[in-house]
C-alpha cells in the first residue's frame, strides 16, 4: 500500500528536469533564429555542438521518464497486458483429478462427473489472462467397453457447457480411448496428444505448462519439456510455494487447480486477480 502510494506521486525532480529541457530547447531555437538573421558567418560546428547538447538532454529526459514510468502501477499493468497479447503458450490440463473428482472405476456417465472445488474460478482466471486451455485425457474406459465413445463425447459436451456458463473456456479436448495393451501413440505418458495439439493449434511449447495429478502427467511434462504442476491425490494441508528452480524435470505441487493456475500466472508475471 505504501509503495503504490509513493509511486503514484509525481516526483518533483522530473518536473524540474522537464522544465529545464524546455528552457534549453527554447534557448536553442531563439539562438538559431537570431543566428540565421545576424550571424551568417558563424562556423557550422557551433550549431552541431548545440544540437549534440540538446540531443543529450533529450535522451536523458527520456530515460528519466522511462525510469519514472516503470515504477508506476498503471504502466506496469499496461506491460502485463502487452505480455498477455504476445503469449502463445497454453496450459495443458489432465481431466480426472484436476477438473473433476477421479474414480477408481472410471467416470462413465455425466451423473458420475463431479467438478472439484474452485475449478470454474481457475478456468475463468486463465481466460481473463488470455491463456488457452487444452485438456488431454486418457479414457481407456471406452475401449475397455465400460462406456461408449458417444457417452464420453456427451460428458465432454456437458462439461464444456458448465465451464462456459462460469466464464471459462477450453479450446480443445484430446482424449485417448485405447487400453494400455493396444500400445497406441496417444496414451499418456506418450506425447501423442500434446504433439497433435501443437500441430493443430500453433502452440509455443517452450512457454506452455501442464497440470496433472498422476505420475504419467509428470512423465509427459518431462518428455515434452514443459513445466508441470502436480495436484497430489491426497490433499496438501498448507499452500504450496514455487520452487525457485521450477523446471520441466522438477514439477511443483499445488493443492488445487486454482493454486496451480496462480503459480503459472506468477511464473509468467501476468495479472493475478480473483
Ligand atoms: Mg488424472
Ligand atoms: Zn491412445
Amino acid at each position: 500500500m505504501v509503495s503504490s502510494l509513493r509511486s503514484t506521486t509525481l516526483p518533483y525532480g522530473i518536473v524540474d528536469r522537464v522544465a529545464r529541457l524546455v528552457e534549453l530547447v527554447v534557448d536553442k531555437l531563439t539562438r538559431q533564429r537570431s543566428m540565421r538573421g545576424c550571424l551568417r558567418g558563424t562556423p557550422p560546428q557551433y550549431f552541431t555542438l548545440l544540437n549534440i547538447r540538446c540531443r543529450l538532454a533529450l535522451l536523458q529526459t527520456v530515460s528519466w521518464v522511462f525510469q519514472f514510468l516503470s515504477t508506476h502501477p498503471h504502466v506496469d499493468y499496461l506491460f502485463k497486458l502487452m505480455r498477455r497479447k504476445q503469449f502463445r503458450g497454453v496450459v495443458f490440463l489432465d481431466r480426472d483429478g484436476v477438473i473433476n473428482v477421479d474414480r477408481r472405476d472410471y467416470v462413465k456417465s455425466w451423473s458420475e462427473f463431479k467438478f472439484l472445488p474452485r475449478v470454474f474460478e481457475a478456468l475463468k482466471l486463465l481466460k481473463k489472462n488470455n491463456i488457452r486451455v487444452i485438456i488431454i485425457t486418457n479414457q481407456s474406459a471406452v475401449n475397455r467397453g465400460l462406456m461408449t465413445l458417444d457417452t464420453l463425447l456427451e460428458i465432454h459436451e456437458k462439461m464444456l457447457d458448465a465451464i462456459r456458463t462460469h466464464a471459462g473456456e477450453v479450446q480443445a479436448i484430446y482424449y485417448c480411448p485405447h487400453t494400455p495393451a493396444e500400445n497406441c501413440e496417444c496414451r499418456k505418458p506418450k506425447p501423442g496428444m500434446v504433439l497433435k495439439a501443437v500441430k493443430d493449434l500453433k502452440i509455443d511449447l517452450t512457454r506452455s505448462y501442464l497440470i496433472g495429478d498422476s505420475e504419467k502427467d509428470v512423465e509427459l511434462a518431462r518428455l515434452v519439456k514443459v513445466k508441470c504442476v502436480r495436484i497430489p491425490k491426497k490433499a496438501l494441508e498448507k499452500p504450496s510455494s514455487v520452487d525457485r528452480e521450477w523446471t520441466p524435470e522438477r514439477p511443483i505441487l499445488g493443492r488445487s487447480l486454482r493454486e496451480a493456475v496462480n503459480h503459472i500466472l506468477d511464473d509468467l508475471k501476468l495479472l493475478v486477480s480473483s
